[in-house]
């Protein structure tokens, strides 16, 4: 009905002059004195056409004439006029507030291709990026070397790695499925998902080991996520805030979360933990270590990690910020980091999982920046070789027992050329990895 009645406007709107004119012109044919035909047309001017015609008829009796017309059309049944102005109006209103949605949409994705351009930039530009010594003195969140990447707005990559020779292997013994021992074998790494864009190039996806069966918090009434709940932080980026929760790990593969989390405050290196209902991660260019409660989504923990190397002090050979790893285990909850004390060697430090409080730290015989990723198991560190060569070993392993470290050589695939974070998990004895884009699992063997 609101179409019709616009018809009709624009039509009465449109046939006005018209009828104006034909009122007021006209068009004479003549013949010259040389014979020819000569069409002649008048009209009359503004002025002219405003007055009444020679006939007498008022120009107020055609505009009646009209109206009468108009309303008869538009029946009994039809919409007044001051209602369709009104829905006009609110139809105006409503068209305004869309543009002005989409248009802050239209500002946030410019923003966004902004921001992955940076990203694709950095990327292209890395390997020029990493030239200083990250090995300098630690302890000031302004110290040269955290300079030197105040404009680096990635984690990128630093170089190959040396792969340490291996003293001796560590012998093939008895084989168990339960409880602790050392690391025997890795086996091949099973894909679970490939991230579809630039920011999924490398990241963090975790499970946690050890969820809590009861609420964590009076704000929880019952336990939002178990051991099944898959967790993920793409990890190209400035502003890492964004935890996406899948209820499985099928529906993982599919892609679908089913929520997303904002962190409390941007997160840095793919060193986040997941440990008995809480992320624990690393606070963007700091020491400081955070523990979020996932369930309540809340801060529960913040705490400096003492003297500990951050932002591209003390990373892994791979180059981006993961001067602090986090990683938990049969034991507990552990950081896995360097100092300037330790002069960039690992120093490994077991945590109060409440508080975030240095329990013990042990110092290790290894360079972090040698070394590619790491991860606790049963208590004892172990070491990546390489991020990028596709049949490297796990080349070191500290036990915190005895606080002796040796070389290792435990095959390992890095698949897909780029393994930027391995983690393990306790509970279903698997090393978590995020390889080039691919999210893995691979299986381990322990001895008895
Ligand atoms: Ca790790």
């Amino acid at each position: 009905m609101w179409l019709q009645v616009s018809l009709l406007c624009l039509a009465f709107l449109t046939l006005l002059p018209h009828g104006r004119a034909q009122k007021h012109a006209s068009l004479d044919r003549s013949v010259d004195a040389a014979g020819r035909c000569l069409y002649t047309f008048t009209a009359a001017g503004p002025e002219q056409s405003g007055c009444s015609g020679p006939g007498g008829q008022p120009q107020s009796d055609g505009v009646l004439a009209r109206l009468t017309l108009l309303e008869a059309l538009v029946g009994p049944g039809g919409v007044s006029l001051p209602d369709a102005y009104s829905r006009a109006v609110r139809e105006r209103d409503r068209l305004l507030g869309e543009k002005e949605t989409l248009t802050r949409r239209l500002g946030e994705l410019r923003d966004t291709v902004a921001e992955l351009s940076r990203e694709a930039e950095g990327l292209r530009r890395r390997g020029a990026c990493r030239q200083n010594d990250t090995s300098g003195p630690t302890g000031h969140e302004n110290t040269p070397a955290a300079d030197a990447f105040d404009n680096g707005t990635y984690q990128e990559m630093k170089a190959e790695v040396t792969e340490v020779a291996a003293s001796h292997f560590i012998p093939d013994g008895n084989r168990s499925l339960s409880g602790c021992g050392e690391l025997l074998a890795v086996g091949e790494p099973e894909l679970h998902r490939t991230a579809d864009a630039i920011t999924g190039k490398y990241g963090v996806w975790l499970q946690d080991p050890e969820p809590p069966e009861a609420p964590d918090s009076p704000e929880s009434p019952v336990p939002l996520y178990t051991n099944q709940t898959v967790w993920r932080i793409d990890a190209v980026g400035t502003d890492l805030r964004r935890l996406f929760a899948y209820e499985d790990l099928e529906q993982f593969s599919r892609g679908f979360p089913m929520k997303v989390l904002l962190l409390p405050e941007p997160l840095e290196s793919t060193g986040a933990a997941l440990y008995r209902g809480s992320l624990y991660y690393q606070r963007r260019r700091s020491r400081t270590l955070i523990r979020y409660r996932l369930a309540a989504e809340s801060l529960a923990a913040r705490r400096d990690l003492p003297g500990a190397g951050f932002h591209g002090q003390h990373p892994y050979s791979w180059g981006g910020y993961t001067d602090i790893d986090l990683a938990a285990d049969e034991r507990g909850l552990w950081a896995i980091y360097s100092t300037a004390e330790a002069k960039g060697a690992i120093v490994i430090s077991r945590l109060d999982p409440e508080s975030l409080e240095v329990r013990r730290s042990w110092e290790t015989g290894v360079r972090k920046s040698a070394v590619a990723n790491a991860f606790m198991l049963c208590g004892r560190l172990y070491t990546l070789a390489s991020y990028t060569a596709p049949n490297t070993t796990l080349n070191y392993v500290f036990d915190t027992a005895s606080g002796a470290g040796r070389a290792a050589a435990v095959p390992f695939a890095n698949k897909y050329g780029y393994n930027s974070m391995v983690d393990y998990n306790h509970a279903r004895r698997k090393l978590y990895a995020w390889d080039n884009f691919h999210m893995v699992t691979y299986d381990v063997t322990l001895s008895s």
